[in-house]
């Protein structure tokens, strides 16, 4: 299936790039995408790289309707020495074929994938940003184009990758944030598409967010879907916790997202011969060690801002604040070590990190 070649037609018309200190996340867009198609006759063909445009698509295209859609979050990392990095991408296309299995959508290569995201990447170097904490976010995605509003799986697709310089998540170390634990809405459920990265999980998550912002917290800790007992994640993060000593993460269950930050921190703390149980925890289990002072620190997962800490956390008319409101030891040091190994500043044991440019 890689045979392909991807075509490539410069931007003449390239934008002025943003200050490298005052990006934000997800408001600038490169020069360039990547695209290939998908009928049913060719399968995935025409890969090509194109100057950054708005798509053509038909009002009935079926991504518009029912949301047949997926998607990824990776990042490239610009090091000290100039070189251009990327952190575990084939985890990130593993995890696109199986959210597009779940959502009935064909298959992608996942190595020409990666070689493309490289290619793509690579003519847009000048992009990746050089201020401390900053990269360039890569999202790649999948949606469905055939218009018809019959609801059944799309007969085309469109593959696509865009690129987004964004500025570091903490301006000063990472900051402990106030979370509500969320028991009106639920983000997922067994059965659903919790496990896949589609964006009905994201607009359906939106309502609950917007309600807690009001009252100043930065995001909900989203409970099981049936029983809304055991913890599930944070906002679009998974969670850990650390209690005496040992640290708890929800086990995967059908409706946790599994991130790649997850599986990289399980790993760095098992390396660090530090337990690490994966197994299912309510919040009474969790108020519980609180009120006993075992709870020691919370924090959440995700590519976005690597590790963040939780400071407080606000469940049925109780407030819980875990670590003086600080910054845990654990959650520190997770950072430091991802965040070193992704620049390109710390040893990479585990070989996570890809080379685009050297
Ligand atoms: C993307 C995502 C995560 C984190 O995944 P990473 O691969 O670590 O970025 C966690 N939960 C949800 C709901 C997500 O969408």
């Amino acid at each position: 299936m890689s045979e392909y070649t991807i075509t490539y037609i410069k931007n003449e018309q390239p934008k002025e790039k943003p200050q490298s200190d005052q990006l934000s996340f997800g408001k600038y867009f490169t020069d360039h995408m990547f695209i290939q198609d998908y009928n049913p006759e060719k399968g995935w063909h025409n890969p090509r790289i194109v100057p950054y445009q708005p798509l053509v698509l038909d009002p009935a295209a079926i991504v518009f309707h029912y949301g047949q859609t997926v998607f990824e979050g990776l990042k490239a990392y610009r090091t000290k020495r100039d070189k251009i990095q990327l952190f575990r991408p084939d985890k990130n296309m593993e995890r696109l074929n199986r959210s597009n299995d779940r959502m009935c959508i064909p298959e992608i290569d996942e190595e020409f994938a990666i070689d493309a995201i490289k290619h793509l990447v690579h003519i847009d170097q000048e992009w990746v940003p050089n201020a401390p904490g900053t990269s360039l976010y890569i999202r790649p995605f999948v949606i469905s184009t055939e218009p018809y509003l019959g609801v059944s799986p799309s007969a085309t697709y469109q593959f696509i990758v865009i690129l987004s310089p964004v500025g570091a998540y903490y301006e000063e170390g990472i900051n402990p944030v106030k979370i509500a634990v969320e028991n009106q809405f639920v983000r997922a459920v067994k059965g659903g598409t919790g496990e896949a990265k589609t964006a009905g999980n994201y607009a359906s998550s939106l309502k609950a967010q917007e309600q807690v912002a009001d009252e100043g917290y930065a995001q909900v800790l989203w409970l099981d879907g049936v029983e809304k007992k055991y913890i599930e994640e944070v906002g679009s993060m998974n969670v850990f916790f650390k209690i005496n000593g040992e640290i708890v993460t929800p086990a995967l269950n059908g409706s946790i997202l599994e991130g790649v930050t997850r599986n990289s921190v399980i790993e760095l703390l098992k390396h660090w011969d530090i337990t690490v149980n994966e197994r299912k925890i309510t919040m009474d289990e969790l108020y519980d060690h609180y009120q006993k002072g075992e709870l020691e620190e919370a924090f959440g997962s995700g590519t976005a801002a690597v590790i963040s800490p939780v400071g407080e956390l606000a469940w049925e008319g109780k407030k819980m604040h875990i670590n003086n409101g600080e910054t845990g030891e654990i959650a520190k040091k997770l950072y430091d070590t991802l965040t070193g190994i992704q620049y390109g500043e710390e040893k990479d044991p585990f070989n996570w990190i890809v080379k685009v440019k050297y």
